[in-house]
C-alpha cells in the first residue's frame, strides 16, 4: 500500500533534547504538543497533500521532500518522564496534543515502538488530558495501554478520515482505507474509550448523510474542518499555494475531482449542517473550537 513512500524513505535515529513543546495558535486549548518523530512517512499518500506540517520551517530545512524523511526520537520516553516532572514541579496543567506535525503510528512505529514507550510512561506519570491524533488504524496496537491510561487521565483518541471515498481521482492513494479507519474507531469506542472521527481537511464526499451515520456509529463524536479556516494560515493561503501533485494545488485537485464548490465555505457549512442533522449539535465540533473542546474534555 505504501510501497512507493517506503522505497524513498530516509530514516534516521536521533536523541532529542525535549519532547513536550509549549503550544499556541490553532491548538490553544492544549498546553503542549508531543511529536515522537520528526517528519512523517505517510506524507506521500493522500493525507500528505494537504498536510500543513509539510509547510513548517523544520520541513523546508530537510533535504528530502515531505514524506521521504523520518527522524526517530529514540529517547522520547525518558524525555517525557523528565519533562513531565518539570511541568509538575511548576504546578502547571498538562494537556497534550499528540501529534501535531507527525503521526504517532507511522509504519516505523512497528519497529521502534516510540509511541508505545511514551504511553507506557504516561500510565505511570499521566498528563491531565491527552488527545492522541492519528491517521492510521495502528493505534489498535496499543489498545490495552490506552485502556489503562484512560483510567489515569482524560483521554481522547482521534482518527482522521477526510472523505468517505476510498479513492479520489487525481489524488494519491490513502495510506489506510476509509473502512479500516472506521473499524479502528469502532473498536476503540467499544472498549470504552472516547473517540473522535476527524474529517479534516474536508475533501469531496460521495454520500454526506451516510458518512455522518457511519462515523456516528463508530466514534463518540466528529470534528469537521476545512483548509480555508483550518490550515493555520489566513484564508487557507498555505494550502492554496503549495504544489501537491504534478504541479497542482489541493484546491485544483479538489475542483478537478468533484467541482469547485468543495473549495467554498458555503459547501463546508452545508456539510456541517448535514452532520448536525444526523448526529445532533453536541456530537459535531467545527475547526479550532472543536479541537479546543477536546482539550477541555471531561
Ligand atoms: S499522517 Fe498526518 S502528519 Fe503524516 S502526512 Fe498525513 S496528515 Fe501529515
Amino acid at each position: 500500500m505504501l510501497s512507493e513512500a517506503k522505497r524513498a524513505m530516509n530514516v534516521a535515529e536521533i536523541e532529542a533534547k525535549s519532547i513536550l513543546t509549549p503550544t499556541g495558535g490553532f491548538l490553544t486549548g492544549f498546553s503542549h504538543t508531543l511529536n515522537p518523530y520528526v517528519g512523517c512517512s505517510l506524507g506521500g499518500s493522500l493525507c500528505g497533500m494537504a498536510c500543513y506540517a509539510a509547510e513548517m520551517p523544520f520541513s523546508s530545512r530537510e533535504a528530502a521532500p515531505w514524506g521521504q524523511s523520518l527522524k526517530v526520537k529514540l529517547n522520547a520516553a525518558s524525555l517525557y518522564r523528565r519533562d513531565h516532572a518539570r511541568v509538575r514541579r511548576k504546578g502547571e496543567r498538562l494537556s497534550i496534543f499528540m501529534s501535531s506535525v507527525t503521526d504517532p503510528y507511522v509504519p516505523q512505529e512497528r519497529r521502534y515502538r516510540i509511541t508505545r514507550g511514551i504511553l507506557t510512561e504516561m500510565v505511570e506519570f499521566p498528563p491531565d488530558t491527552l488527545v492522541l491524533q492519528t491517521h492510521t488504524p495502528h493505534v489498535l496496537w496499543d489498545i490495552e495501554t490506552l485502556c489503562r491510561l484512560h483510567e489515569r487521565c482524560r483521554l481522547t483518541v482521534q482518527i482522521s478520515i477526510e472523505t468517505d471515498r476510498e479513492t479520489l481521482p487525481g489524488f494519491p492513494r490513502h495510506a489506510y482505507s476509509v473502512s479500516a479507519r472506521l473499524a479502528a474507531l469502532r473498536e476503540l469506542t467499544e472498549v470504552g474509550l472516547k473517540t473522535v472521527g476527524v474529517v479534516s481537511p474536508l475533501l469531496p464526499l460521495a454520500e454526506p448523510e451516510s458518512f455522518a451515520t457511519r462515523l456516528g456509529e463508530a466514534a463518540s463524536s466528529v470534528i469537521l474542518d476545512h483548509y480555508l479556516i483550518g490550515d493555520g494560515s489566513p484564508d487557507g493561503v498555505r494550502t492554496r499555494r503549495r504544489k501537491a501533485v504534478r504541479d497542482l494545488t489541493v484546491p485544483e485537485l479538489i475542483a478537478a475531482a468533484d467541482g469547485n464548490d468543495w473549495n467554498t465555505l458555503e459547501k463546508f457549512d452545508q456539510i456541517v449542517k448535514t452532520f448536525r442533522t444526523v448526529l445532533g449539535n453536541k456530537r459535531v465540533g467545527v475547526s479550532a473550537d472543536g479541537f479546543r473542546a477536546m482539550a477541555d474534555c471531561t
